[in-house]
């Protein structure tokens, strides 16, 4: 792959990644090192590659000189370490990697079943009452749209208590 197309596909990748809400805690980082050399860093959370395996990649580091290399999937995140010349090549590694899977510019779905009842919770109106929620015991006002109050509406509808 030529250095500018290893280019078009790493922007492709975050390109797909950016939903207004992952680029703001997650992303890619590209810097040198004073050995000297460069580092790759692709946050993986949130992503399609997050569960996916890595075996590593190393050559040349225990050798002195400027080739050397070495790649590895940790904690949700892709590091690339490569002596001076080896920008292409981590890059090169990662998107190797990252292309064996079939669709590797799909994202995953955008929010679980669970968070979207959560959203539904938070949706719900305040429990303004005055009667109280008409689940035994409880004691909180209803609200508007139901007999019960945010919490028991919630269990009422989804089958089990809101957790947040
Ligand atoms: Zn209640």
């Amino acid at each position: 792959m030529s250095t500018v197309r290893l280019l078009e596909c790493l922007q492709q990748w975050f390109q797909a990644q950016c939903d207004e809400d992952w680029e703001h805690g997650y992303g890619v980082e590209i810097a040198t090192m004073s050995n000297p050399g460069w580092s790759l860093q692709i946050d993986l959370t949130g992503t399609i590659l997050e569960e996916k395996s890595f075996s590593g990649l190393e050559y040349g580091c225990d050798e002195g000189g400027h080739d050397w290399m070495r790649c590895k999937v940790e904690e949700a995140q892709f590091t690339g370490n490569g002596g001076p010349t080896k920008l292409p090549e981590l890059i090169q590694t990662f998107l190797n990697w990252a292309k064996t899977e079939q669709n590797w510019l799909a994202v995953p779905p955008y929010q679980s079943a669970r968070e979207l009842d959560l959203e539904w919770y938070r949706n719900l109106s305040e429990e303004t009452g005055p009667e109280l929620c008409r689940r035994e015991g409880c004691g909180v006002a209803r609200i508007a749209q139901s007999v019960f109050c945010r919490r028991h509406q919630f269990e009422q509808v989804k089958g089990y208590l809101p957790t947040e």
